[in-house]
C-alpha cells in the first residue's frame, strides 16, 4: 500500500480529514513504490559530517549545525515514509525533504506493474473480474508503468520485459487461486486517505479496503516480494496498522482485520486490529512527526547506518560521499 509524500504531499497540501471513497475515486497513480526517476543530481551539495552521537542504541551521525533546509517540510507523511524515518532519519531527509529521486529497480517496477493490473481489475464490475480480463491489463501496464525513465533505470531489454510479463502472468494465476475477486465487496482500491492522527498529519494510499461478509472492514495489502520470516515480527504489520489508525480517523470506522496478500507466493497473512495496536501506532507516528519537525528545525537528520538499514537504500553512495560509514 502506499503511500506518499515527496511527490504527493505538495500536491495535496493540508490533509486534515480529506478522504475519497469508492471506485469513483480511482485510479490514481502510485507514487511511493517507484519515486520519480532520475539520479543523484545533488550529489555533493550536503555539508560535512562532523561528529558521532548515540541515540537509541545506534550510532547517529549529524551534519555540522549550520545547515538549514531550503526545501519546505512536507505537510504530511505516509506510513511508509514514517517507516523510512524510523529506520534512518537521513533517508527520510534525502527522500522527503531534499526529494532526491530514487531510481527504479526491477523489484519496484514489478510491484507497480502488478499493482496496476490489480487496480484495473477492481474497476470492473464484480462479475467481470476474471483472469482473462485481468490479463487484458498487462499490455496497458507496459504503457503506464514502464516509462522511458523506468526502462533506463533498470536497463530493460526485450528479455527483461518478457520475464516481467511472464512473472506478472504467474502472479495472476497464483492470485486467482487465493481468492475469487468476483465475490469481493470492495469499499475502494488505491484509496486515498488523509487525517491528522494524534498530531501527526498522515496521508497514504491503501491498496484495497474490503467490506467482509460479517460487515466489518479489512485492509488488504498486496505484496509481490517474498514471504517474511516465519517468526514475522511486528514490523511486518506496522504500516498496515498505521493505515488502520488512518482509516479510523478518516472514515470513523476502524478496520477489524489486516490481510497481507503475498501474491507471488500464494499465501495470505491475517491479523486482527486491536485498539491497543492502533493506539500504539498512533503514538509512535506522533512521536516520529515531532522528531521530524525537531530535526528539520535543527537542520540535522542523523544517519543511522547498519547492514539492514543500508542494504537496499538508494542513497548509499551519497552517504559514503558525505563520510557516513555505510556497511559494504
Ligand atoms: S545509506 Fe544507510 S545511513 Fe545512508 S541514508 Fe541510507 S540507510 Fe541511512
Amino acid at each position: 500500500m502506499r503511500h506518499e509524500d515527496p511527490v504527493l504531499a505538495p500536491l495535496f497540501g493540508t490533509v486534515d480529514h480529506h478522504f475519497v471513497a469508492g471506485r469513483d475515486a480511482v485510479p490514481v497513480r502510485r507514487t511511493d513504490q517507484i519515486a520519480a526517476t532520475g539520479h543523484f543530481g545533488a550529489f555533493f551539495h550536503t555539508p560535512f559530517l562532523l561528529r558521532g552521537a548515540v541515540t537509541t542504541g545506534v550510532t547517529a551521525l549529524f551534519y555540522r549545525g549550520e545547515m538549514s533546509f531550503t526545501q519546505a517540510l512536507p505537510q504530511s507523511v505516509s506510513p511508509s515514509r514514517l517507516s523510512d524515518f524510523q529506520t534512518c532519519p537521513r533517508r527520510y531527509q534525502y527522500a522527503s525533504i531534499e526529494r532526491i529521486p530514487q531510481p527504479a529497480s526491477y523489484a519496484t517496477a514489478k510491484g507497480r506493474f502488478a499493482h496496476y493490473v490489480f487496480e484495473q481489475l477492481f474497476t470492473l464490475a464484480p462479475r467481470d473480474r476474471t483472469i482473462e480480463n485481468a490479463r487484458e491489463f498487462i499490455a496497458p501496464a507496459v504503457e503506464a508503468i514502464l516509462t522511458e525513465d523506468v526502462r533506463a533505470d533498470i536497463d530493460m531489454d526485450d528479455a527483461m520485459l518478457a520475464k516481467l510479463i511472464a512473472e506478472t502472468d504467474s502472479i495472476l494465476t497464483t492470485y486467482f487461486r487465493m481468492e475469487d475477486p468476483t465475490a469481493i465487496s470492495s469499499e475502494g482500491v488505491e484509496l486515498r486517505l488523509g487525517a491528522t492522527v494524534n498530531g501527526a498529519p498522515l496521508f497514504g494510499i491503501l491498496d484495497r479496503l474490503d467490506r467482509d461478509a460479517d460487515g466489518t472492514l479489512a485492509i488488504v495489502d498486496y505484496k509481490t516480494g517474498g514471504l517474511p520470516n516465519r517468526n514475522y515480527d511486528s514490523q511486518t504489520f506496522a504500516n498496515a496498522e498505521l493505515y488502520a489508525a488512518l482509516c479510523e480517523a478518516s472514515l470513523g470506522e476502524k478496520p477489524k482485520k489486516i490481510r497481507l496478500m503475498y501474491v507471488a507466493k500464494g499465501e495470505t497473512i491475517e491479523r486482527d486490529v486491536t485498539d491497543v495496536v492502533v493506539k500504539a501506532r498512533s503514538n509512535s507516528a506522533s512521536n516520529a512527526w515531532g522528531r521530524i519537525n525537531q530535526y528539520y528545525d535543527d537542520g540535522d537528520f542523523p544517519a543511522t547506518p547498519s547492514i539492514n538499514a543500508c542494504r537496499f537504500c538508494s542513497y548509499k553512495e551519497l552517504c559514503r560521499a558525505n563520510g557516513v560509514p555505510v556497511p559494504r
